[in-house]
């Protein structure tokens, strides 16, 4: 019974963050800290072993959520800087089209 817990986990981090942002915190993780020291998994790891212990903490839910914050107000300025490049790249393209495309087209063979 503790992998539909520490899913629940992940279910209750997904509706306080809304689609996009679990998916770019998560990401976010995954790429700065690897599956198992993702702040997200390592939350839902850490609450499971509370689970098998008889120990969650009260307020489960609450305490997810105010975690879960706490994790996306450390990823949000490095995924958010990170989108914001791609609008100033999508935002060149259309004022430079030509330029654009010739700087994505794949080079020609000589
Ligand atoms: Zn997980």
């Amino acid at each position: 019974m503790t992998m539909p817990f520490h899913e629940l986990v992940h279910v209750v981090q997904w509706s306080r963050l809304g689609v996009e942002r679990f998916l770019l915190a998560y990401g976010f993780g995954l790429i700065r800290f690897g599956y198992y020291h993702g702040p997200l998994e390592e939350m839902a790891y850490a609450l499971e072993r509370d689970f098998e212990r008889g120990a969650v903490p009260q307020e489960l839910v609450g305490v997810i959520e105010g975690r879960t914050d706490a994790v996306w107000n450390q990823a949000a300025p490095v995924v958010l800087a990170g989108r914001n490049q791609r609008l100033s790249l999508s935002r060149f393209c259309a004022r430079e089209p030509r330029k654009a495309e010739m700087t994505m087209a794949p080079r020609q063979p000589h």
